[in-house]
Protein backbone atom coordinates (compact mmCIF):
# COMPACT_ATOMS: atom_id res chain seq x y z
CA UNK A 1 0.00 0.00 0.00
CA UNK A 2 1.23 3.14 -1.01
CA UNK A 3 1.64 6.10 1.83
CA UNK A 4 1.05 9.05 0.32
CA UNK A 5 -0.89 12.16 1.25
CA UNK A 6 -4.00 12.79 -0.99
CA UNK A 7 -4.11 14.91 -3.71
CA UNK A 8 -7.18 15.86 -5.43
CA UNK A 9 -6.17 13.11 -8.32
CA UNK A 10 -6.11 10.80 -5.73
CA UNK A 11 -8.93 11.60 -3.56
CA UNK A 12 -11.05 8.64 -2.71
CA UNK A 13 -14.89 8.80 -2.71
CA UNK A 14 -17.58 6.76 -1.13
CA UNK A 15 -19.17 4.00 -2.75
CA UNK A 16 -22.24 4.68 -4.91
CA UNK A 17 -25.20 3.87 -4.67
CA UNK A 18 -24.94 3.82 -0.51
CA UNK A 19 -27.45 3.13 2.15
CA UNK A 20 -25.58 5.03 4.24
CA UNK A 21 -27.03 8.62 5.66
CA UNK A 22 -24.15 10.77 5.62
CA UNK A 23 -23.59 13.63 7.83
CA UNK A 24 -23.55 16.02 4.68
CA UNK A 25 -23.58 15.91 0.87
CA UNK A 26 -19.43 16.16 0.88
CA UNK A 27 -17.95 13.67 -0.22
CA UNK A 28 -15.64 11.25 2.60
CA UNK A 29 -12.97 8.82 2.13
CA UNK A 30 -13.74 5.91 2.72
CA UNK A 31 -11.46 4.77 5.90
CA UNK A 32 -9.83 1.32 6.31
CA UNK A 33 -6.99 1.62 9.00
CA UNK A 34 -6.15 3.33 11.59
CA UNK A 35 -2.10 2.52 12.72
CA UNK A 36 -0.63 5.38 15.77
CA UNK A 37 -1.27 8.82 14.81
CA UNK A 38 -2.45 7.80 10.75
CA UNK A 39 -5.21 6.88 9.35
CA UNK A 40 -5.70 5.50 6.00
CA UNK A 41 -8.10 5.28 3.19
CA UNK A 42 -9.47 2.63 1.05
CA UNK A 43 -6.96 4.06 -1.91
CA UNK A 44 -3.77 3.68 0.23
CA UNK A 45 -3.68 7.87 1.29
CA UNK A 46 -2.77 8.33 4.65
CA UNK A 47 -3.66 11.36 7.32
CA UNK A 48 -2.69 12.29 9.94
CA UNK A 49 -5.28 12.91 12.37
CA UNK A 50 -3.86 16.39 13.88
CA UNK A 51 -7.15 16.64 15.84
CA UNK A 52 -7.79 13.03 16.94
CA UNK A 53 -11.29 13.15 15.00
CA UNK A 54 -12.91 15.04 17.28
CA UNK A 55 -10.30 15.86 20.21
CA UNK A 56 -10.84 11.49 20.76
CA UNK A 57 -8.28 9.47 19.79
CA UNK A 58 -5.94 10.11 22.97
CA UNK A 59 -4.01 7.24 22.84
CA UNK A 60 -3.50 6.84 18.75
CA UNK A 61 -5.48 4.57 16.67
CA UNK A 62 -4.88 0.92 16.01
CA UNK A 63 -3.63 -0.05 19.70
CA UNK A 64 -3.52 -3.55 19.38
CA UNK A 65 -4.06 -4.61 23.56
CA UNK A 66 -7.10 -2.08 23.61
CA UNK A 67 -8.68 -4.50 21.12
CA UNK A 68 -7.54 -7.61 22.87
CA UNK A 69 -8.52 -6.58 26.20
CA UNK A 70 -12.02 -5.92 24.72
CA UNK A 71 -12.19 -9.26 22.85
CA UNK A 72 -11.60 -10.92 26.03
CA UNK A 73 -13.90 -9.48 28.20
CA UNK A 74 -16.99 -10.17 25.64
CA UNK A 75 -15.77 -13.39 25.92
CA UNK A 76 -16.49 -13.56 29.49
CA UNK A 77 -18.87 -11.29 29.72
CA UNK A 78 -20.40 -8.98 26.98
CA UNK A 79 -23.64 -7.20 28.66
CA UNK A 80 -25.39 -6.60 31.60
CA UNK A 81 -28.17 -4.28 32.46
CA UNK A 82 -27.33 -1.40 35.33
CA UNK A 83 -30.48 -2.33 36.92
CA UNK A 84 -29.52 -5.75 37.70
CA UNK A 85 -25.98 -6.31 38.30
CA UNK A 86 -22.66 -4.95 38.65
CA UNK A 87 -19.11 -6.05 36.91
CA UNK A 88 -15.84 -6.59 38.20
CA UNK A 89 -14.94 -4.65 35.07
CA UNK A 90 -16.59 -1.84 36.27
CA UNK A 91 -15.77 -2.09 39.65
CA UNK A 92 -12.13 -1.91 38.91
CA UNK A 93 -12.19 1.13 36.70
CA UNK A 94 -14.54 3.39 38.78
CA UNK A 95 -11.69 2.67 41.65
CA UNK A 96 -8.94 3.01 39.01
CA UNK A 97 -10.64 6.34 37.32
CA UNK A 98 -11.51 8.14 40.87
CA UNK A 99 -7.55 7.86 41.39
CA UNK A 100 -6.47 9.00 38.56
CA UNK A 101 -8.81 11.76 38.74
CA UNK A 102 -7.82 12.80 42.32
CA UNK A 103 -11.30 12.42 43.37
CA UNK A 104 -11.44 9.41 45.91
CA UNK A 105 -14.76 9.36 47.14
CA UNK A 106 -16.44 10.38 44.00
CA UNK A 107 -18.78 7.73 42.39
CA UNK A 108 -18.43 6.47 38.40
CA UNK A 109 -21.95 6.89 36.60
CA UNK A 110 -20.87 5.42 32.87
CA UNK A 111 -22.94 6.10 30.06
CA UNK A 112 -22.38 5.97 25.91
CA UNK A 113 -21.32 9.20 24.70
CA UNK A 114 -20.77 12.45 25.69
CA UNK A 115 -24.56 13.78 25.49
CA UNK A 116 -25.81 11.53 27.52
CA UNK A 117 -23.00 11.93 30.19
CA UNK A 118 -24.10 15.99 30.51
CA UNK A 119 -27.60 14.83 30.21
CA UNK A 120 -27.35 12.88 33.37
CA UNK A 121 -25.67 15.51 34.89
CA UNK A 122 -28.85 17.88 34.40
CA UNK A 123 -30.88 14.85 35.81
CA UNK A 124 -28.95 14.13 38.53
CA UNK A 125 -28.44 17.84 39.77
CA UNK A 126 -32.40 18.72 39.61
CA UNK A 127 -32.60 15.22 41.52
CA UNK A 128 -30.31 16.16 44.44
CA UNK A 129 -32.10 19.10 45.43
CA UNK A 130 -35.14 17.77 44.93
CA UNK A 131 -34.34 14.28 47.54
CA UNK A 132 -33.35 17.27 49.64
CA UNK A 133 -36.78 19.05 49.41
CA UNK A 134 -35.45 21.70 47.63
CA UNK A 135 -38.07 20.93 44.47
CA UNK A 136 -37.98 24.83 43.34
CA UNK A 137 -34.88 24.44 41.89
CA UNK A 138 -34.43 23.21 38.30
CA UNK A 139 -32.52 25.79 36.08
CA UNK A 140 -29.07 24.73 34.42
CA UNK A 141 -27.15 28.11 33.96
CA UNK A 142 -24.12 27.88 31.38
CA UNK A 143 -22.05 30.27 29.57
CA UNK A 144 -22.31 31.72 25.84
CA UNK A 145 -20.20 30.23 24.22
CA UNK A 146 -20.24 26.43 24.85
CA UNK A 147 -21.06 23.09 24.01
CA UNK A 148 -22.83 20.39 25.91
CA UNK A 149 -23.80 18.22 23.59
CA UNK A 150 -26.90 17.32 20.82
CA UNK A 151 -29.42 16.01 22.59
CA UNK A 152 -32.14 18.35 23.48
CA UNK A 153 -31.53 18.78 27.13
CA UNK A 154 -27.40 18.95 26.53
CA UNK A 155 -28.32 21.37 23.35
CA UNK A 156 -30.78 23.72 25.54
CA UNK A 157 -27.58 24.05 28.09
CA UNK A 158 -25.42 24.68 25.36
CA UNK A 159 -24.56 28.33 24.90
CA UNK A 160 -24.29 28.34 20.60
CA UNK A 161 -27.01 29.04 18.94
CA UNK A 162 -26.00 27.93 15.47
CA UNK A 163 -27.00 24.32 16.63
CA UNK A 164 -29.88 25.18 18.87
CA UNK A 165 -31.93 27.61 16.18
CA UNK A 166 -34.09 25.08 15.01
CA UNK A 167 -34.84 23.47 18.01
CA UNK A 168 -35.71 26.30 19.78
CA UNK A 169 -39.57 25.60 19.96
CA UNK A 170 -39.03 22.52 21.49
CA UNK A 171 -36.67 24.45 24.79
CA UNK A 172 -37.78 26.06 27.57
CA UNK A 173 -35.51 28.79 27.37
CA UNK A 174 -35.69 30.16 30.58
CA UNK A 175 -34.76 26.85 31.98
CA UNK A 176 -31.11 27.70 30.81
CA UNK A 177 -30.13 31.01 31.85
CA UNK A 178 -26.55 32.47 30.04
CA UNK A 179 -23.37 33.66 31.30
CA UNK A 180 -21.91 36.02 29.35
CA UNK A 181 -18.40 34.98 27.15
CA UNK A 182 -15.61 35.23 29.66
CA UNK A 183 -14.11 38.57 29.83
CA UNK A 184 -9.91 38.62 29.32
CA UNK A 185 -10.11 42.00 30.90
CA UNK A 186 -10.87 40.84 33.98
CA UNK A 187 -9.07 39.15 36.52
CA UNK A 188 -10.07 35.49 36.94
CA UNK A 189 -12.15 36.24 40.05
CA UNK A 190 -13.98 39.37 38.77
CA UNK A 191 -15.17 37.30 35.41
CA UNK A 192 -16.38 34.83 37.86
CA UNK A 193 -18.13 37.11 39.91
CA UNK A 194 -20.43 37.92 36.96
CA UNK A 195 -22.61 34.75 37.82
CA UNK A 196 -23.91 36.72 40.54
CA UNK A 197 -25.85 39.10 38.21
CA UNK A 198 -27.16 35.37 36.05
CA UNK A 199 -28.03 33.96 39.46
CA UNK A 200 -29.79 36.78 41.02
CA UNK A 201 -31.67 37.49 37.54
CA UNK A 202 -32.73 33.90 37.10
CA UNK A 203 -33.87 33.53 40.84
CA UNK A 204 -31.21 31.43 42.73
CA UNK A 205 -33.62 29.73 44.46
CA UNK A 206 -35.01 28.25 41.11
CA UNK A 207 -31.06 27.38 39.94
CA UNK A 208 -29.74 23.87 40.56
CA UNK A 209 -26.32 23.67 38.98
CA UNK A 210 -23.56 25.84 37.10
CA UNK A 211 -21.50 23.85 34.16
CA UNK A 212 -18.99 25.33 32.48
CA UNK A 213 -16.40 23.83 29.82
CA UNK A 214 -12.94 24.44 31.83
CA UNK A 215 -11.34 24.87 28.73
CA UNK A 216 -13.94 25.48 26.35
CA UNK A 217 -13.49 23.22 23.27
CA UNK A 218 -15.87 23.14 19.68
CA UNK A 219 -17.72 26.61 20.68
CA UNK A 220 -14.78 28.86 21.09
CA UNK A 221 -10.89 27.58 19.95
CA UNK A 222 -9.39 26.20 23.14
CA UNK A 223 -10.52 29.29 25.49
CA UNK A 224 -8.66 29.05 28.02
CA UNK A 225 -8.90 29.69 32.48
CA UNK A 226 -7.81 32.50 34.31
CA UNK A 227 -6.22 31.38 37.50
CA UNK A 228 -9.42 32.35 40.37
CA UNK A 229 -11.73 32.26 37.66
CA UNK A 230 -13.13 28.39 38.31
CA UNK A 231 -12.60 28.89 42.47
CA UNK A 232 -14.82 31.79 42.54
CA UNK A 233 -17.14 30.45 40.39
CA UNK A 234 -17.25 27.47 42.82
CA UNK A 235 -17.75 29.73 45.91
CA UNK A 236 -20.72 31.73 44.49
CA UNK A 237 -22.10 28.62 43.81
CA UNK A 238 -21.92 27.55 46.99
CA UNK A 239 -22.77 30.71 48.55
CA UNK A 240 -26.48 30.12 46.12
CA UNK A 241 -27.01 26.59 47.01
CA UNK A 242 -25.88 25.87 43.80
CA UNK A 243 -23.75 22.58 42.36
CA UNK A 244 -20.98 23.32 40.15
CA UNK A 245 -20.59 20.72 37.18
CA UNK A 246 -17.04 20.61 35.06
CA UNK A 247 -18.23 19.35 31.51
CA UNK A 248 -14.66 17.92 30.81
CA UNK A 249 -15.42 15.82 28.34
CA UNK A 250 -13.30 17.13 25.69
CA UNK A 251 -10.63 18.52 27.93
CA UNK A 252 -10.48 15.82 30.20
CA UNK A 253 -8.32 12.82 30.80
CA UNK A 254 -5.40 14.20 30.35
CA UNK A 255 -6.27 16.00 27.28
CA UNK A 256 -5.18 19.33 28.63
CA UNK A 257 -1.19 18.16 29.88
CA UNK A 258 -3.15 17.57 33.07
CA UNK A 259 -6.05 14.84 34.44
CA UNK A 260 -8.54 17.39 34.66
CA UNK A 261 -8.48 21.07 33.28
CA UNK A 262 -10.64 22.68 35.89
CA UNK A 263 -7.85 22.07 38.30
CA UNK A 264 -5.28 23.97 35.42
CA UNK A 265 -4.71 27.61 37.56
CA UNK A 266 -6.79 26.74 40.56
CA UNK A 267 -7.59 23.92 43.55
CA UNK A 268 -10.97 22.74 42.67
CA UNK A 269 -12.91 19.69 43.57
CA UNK A 270 -16.62 20.29 41.54
CA UNK A 271 -19.63 18.41 42.34
CA UNK A 272 -20.04 16.65 39.64
CA UNK A 273 -17.48 15.71 36.40
CA UNK A 274 -18.41 14.80 32.98
CA UNK A 275 -15.96 12.75 31.36
CA UNK A 276 -16.06 11.10 27.61
CA UNK A 277 -14.20 11.26 24.39
CA UNK A 278 -10.64 10.29 25.78
CA UNK A 279 -11.90 8.00 28.32
CA UNK A 280 -11.93 5.24 25.87
CA UNK A 281 -10.36 7.27 23.61
CA UNK A 282 -12.38 6.07 20.69
CA UNK A 283 -12.32 2.58 20.58
CA UNK A 284 -15.83 1.91 22.43
CA UNK A 285 -18.37 4.60 22.97
CA UNK A 286 -17.98 5.18 26.93
CA UNK A 287 -18.14 8.29 28.74
CA UNK A 288 -19.38 9.58 31.94
CA UNK A 289 -19.72 11.81 35.27
CA UNK A 290 -17.96 11.49 38.58
CA UNK A 291 -20.55 12.69 41.46
CA UNK A 292 -19.50 13.58 45.11
CA UNK A 293 -20.16 11.13 47.68
CA UNK A 294 -22.76 13.29 49.36
CA UNK A 295 -24.45 14.09 45.66
CA UNK A 296 -24.56 10.57 45.60
CA UNK A 297 -25.49 9.59 49.13
CA UNK A 298 -28.02 12.03 48.91
CA UNK A 299 -29.85 10.88 45.93
CA UNK A 300 -29.30 6.74 46.02
CA UNK A 301 -29.62 6.86 49.87
CA UNK A 302 -33.12 8.99 49.98
CA UNK A 303 -35.71 7.62 47.38
CA UNK A 304 -33.35 4.95 46.67
CA UNK A 305 -33.03 5.26 43.30
CA UNK A 306 -31.08 8.19 40.54
CA UNK A 307 -34.23 8.09 38.65
CA UNK A 308 -32.50 7.81 34.98
CA UNK A 309 -30.93 5.09 32.59
CA UNK A 310 -29.67 4.04 29.45
CA UNK A 311 -29.67 0.50 28.27
CA UNK A 312 -26.32 0.64 28.14
CA UNK A 313 -25.17 2.11 30.72
CA UNK A 314 -21.94 0.51 32.06
CA UNK A 315 -21.32 -1.62 29.06
CA UNK A 316 -18.41 -4.12 30.32
CA UNK A 317 -17.17 -4.01 26.81
CA UNK A 318 -16.56 -0.31 26.83
CA UNK A 319 -15.48 -0.15 30.43
CA UNK A 320 -13.01 -3.03 29.31
CA UNK A 321 -11.62 -0.38 26.80
CA UNK A 322 -11.52 2.37 29.26
CA UNK A 323 -9.99 0.65 31.44
CA UNK A 324 -7.22 -0.82 28.89
CA UNK A 325 -7.06 2.85 27.58
CA UNK A 326 -6.45 4.65 30.93
CA UNK A 327 -3.66 1.70 31.75
CA UNK A 328 -1.70 3.27 28.82
CA UNK A 329 -2.56 6.80 29.88
CA UNK A 330 -0.48 6.15 32.77
CA UNK A 331 1.63 3.68 31.66
CA UNK A 332 3.36 5.58 28.86
CA UNK A 333 2.96 8.80 31.17
CA UNK A 334 0.28 10.98 28.32
CA UNK A 335 -0.32 13.42 30.39
CA UNK A 336 3.32 15.22 30.74
CA UNK A 337 3.57 14.12 27.36
CA UNK A 338 0.34 16.10 26.20
CA UNK A 339 2.06 19.03 27.95
CA UNK A 340 5.51 18.71 26.05
CA UNK A 341 3.68 18.60 22.66
CA UNK A 342 1.27 21.15 22.95
CA UNK A 343 4.38 23.29 24.25
CA UNK A 344 5.46 22.43 20.98
CA UNK A 345 2.99 22.63 18.99
CA UNK A 346 2.11 26.07 20.38
CA UNK A 347 5.32 27.35 19.61
CA UNK A 348 4.74 26.16 15.67
CA UNK A 349 1.20 27.76 15.56
CA UNK A 350 2.42 31.03 16.83
CA UNK A 351 4.94 31.43 13.71
CA UNK A 352 1.93 30.16 11.90
CA UNK A 353 0.31 33.44 13.23
CA UNK A 354 3.84 36.00 11.98
CA UNK A 355 3.16 34.56 8.25
CA UNK A 356 -0.87 34.61 8.11
CA UNK A 357 -2.87 37.89 9.87
CA UNK A 358 -6.01 36.15 9.40
CA UNK A 359 -4.52 33.64 12.39
CA UNK A 360 -6.24 36.41 14.90
CA UNK A 361 -5.10 34.27 18.08
CA UNK A 362 -3.51 30.66 19.04
CA UNK A 363 -4.36 29.49 21.86
CA UNK A 364 -4.73 26.42 24.30
CA UNK A 365 -3.34 23.93 27.00
CA UNK A 366 -1.69 21.15 26.07
CA UNK A 367 -3.03 18.93 22.98
CA UNK A 368 -6.00 21.45 23.34
CA UNK A 369 -4.87 24.20 20.66
CA UNK A 370 -7.14 26.50 18.83
CA UNK A 371 -6.55 29.28 15.99
CA UNK A 372 -9.26 32.07 15.77
CA UNK A 373 -9.19 33.20 12.36
CA UNK A 374 -11.05 35.58 10.45
CA UNK A 375 -10.69 38.92 8.66
CA UNK A 376 -7.82 40.78 10.22
CA UNK A 377 -9.10 44.32 9.69
CA UNK A 378 -12.38 43.79 11.52
CA UNK A 379 -11.10 40.82 13.23
CA UNK A 380 -14.51 39.17 12.01
CA UNK A 381 -15.00 35.96 10.37
CA UNK A 382 -15.81 35.45 6.53
CA UNK A 383 -18.78 34.25 5.00
CA UNK A 384 -19.64 31.05 5.09
CA UNK A 385 -17.80 28.47 4.09
CA UNK A 386 -16.04 30.37 7.36
CA UNK A 387 -12.16 30.17 6.93
CA UNK A 388 -11.57 27.37 8.80
CA UNK A 389 -13.50 25.25 7.04
CA UNK A 390 -11.19 26.09 3.88
CA UNK A 391 -8.09 25.47 5.68
CA UNK A 392 -9.81 22.09 6.92
CA UNK A 393 -10.31 21.10 3.52
CA UNK A 394 -7.51 22.12 2.30
CA UNK A 395 -5.48 20.35 4.89
CA UNK A 396 -7.45 16.94 4.37
CA UNK A 397 -6.15 17.18 0.82
CA UNK A 398 -3.10 17.24 1.91
CA UNK A 399 -3.22 14.18 4.32
CA UNK A 400 -3.60 16.16 7.62
CA UNK A 401 -6.69 16.31 9.47
CA UNK A 402 -8.09 19.13 11.93
CA UNK A 403 -11.75 20.14 13.56
CA UNK A 404 -13.05 23.47 12.08
CA UNK A 405 -15.83 25.47 14.22
CA UNK A 406 -18.92 26.05 11.96
CA UNK A 407 -18.41 29.18 11.66
CA UNK A 408 -19.31 32.99 13.68
CA UNK A 409 -20.22 31.42 16.94
CA UNK A 410 -23.10 33.72 18.17
CA UNK A 411 -21.95 36.65 16.76
CA UNK A 412 -18.49 35.86 18.70
CA UNK A 413 -15.76 37.62 16.27
CA UNK A 414 -13.97 34.52 14.33
CA UNK A 415 -14.37 30.99 13.18
CA UNK A 416 -11.87 28.48 14.05
CA UNK A 417 -9.36 25.28 13.78
CA UNK A 418 -8.91 23.12 17.00
CA UNK A 419 -5.99 21.00 16.72
CA UNK A 420 -5.31 17.95 18.83
CA UNK A 421 -3.19 15.27 18.15
CA UNK A 422 -3.17 11.94 19.75
CA UNK A 423 -1.36 12.54 23.14
CA UNK A 424 1.10 9.96 22.02
CA UNK A 425 2.65 11.62 18.95
CA UNK A 426 6.29 11.94 18.67
CA UNK A 427 8.37 15.67 18.59
CA UNK A 428 8.94 14.22 14.68
CA UNK A 429 5.25 13.58 13.67
N1 LIG B 1 -19.47 18.25 26.12
C1 LIG B 1 -18.40 18.75 25.50
C2 LIG B 1 -17.52 19.74 26.20
C3 LIG B 1 -18.10 18.36 24.18
O1 LIG B 1 -17.03 18.87 23.56
C4 LIG B 1 -18.95 17.42 23.55
C5 LIG B 1 -18.68 16.99 22.16
O2 LIG B 1 -17.98 17.62 21.42
C6 LIG B 1 -20.06 16.92 24.25
C7 LIG B 1 -20.28 17.36 25.54
C8 LIG B 1 -20.97 15.92 23.62
O3 LIG B 1 -20.33 14.71 23.48
P1 LIG B 1 -20.81 13.62 22.42
O4 LIG B 1 -20.58 14.21 21.06
O5 LIG B 1 -19.95 12.42 22.72
O6 LIG B 1 -22.25 13.33 22.67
Amino acid sequence: MTQTAPTPANQPSQPTPSNVFYRSSKVYPLAVRGEGVYLYDSEGNRYLDGSSGALVANIGHGRAEVGEAMAAQARSLAFVHGSQFTSPVLEDYATKLAAFLDLPSFRFWAVSGGSEATESAIKLARQYHAERGDTGRFKIVTRIPSYHGASLGALAASGMGARRSLYLPLMREDAWPKMPKPDPTLTGEADAERLRAVLEAAGPETVAAVMVEPVVGASDAALSPRAGYHERLHAICREYGVLLIADEVMSGMGRCGVPLAVRLTDSVTPDIVVLGKGLAAGYAPLAGLMASAEIYDTVVGGSGAFKHGFTYAGHPVSVAAGLSVLDIVQREGLVATAQERGAQLLVGLRDLQTIYPQVLEVRGQGLLLGMVLGDPATGKAYETPGLAERIAAAARARGLITYPGSGAVDGVRGDHLLLGPPLNISGAE
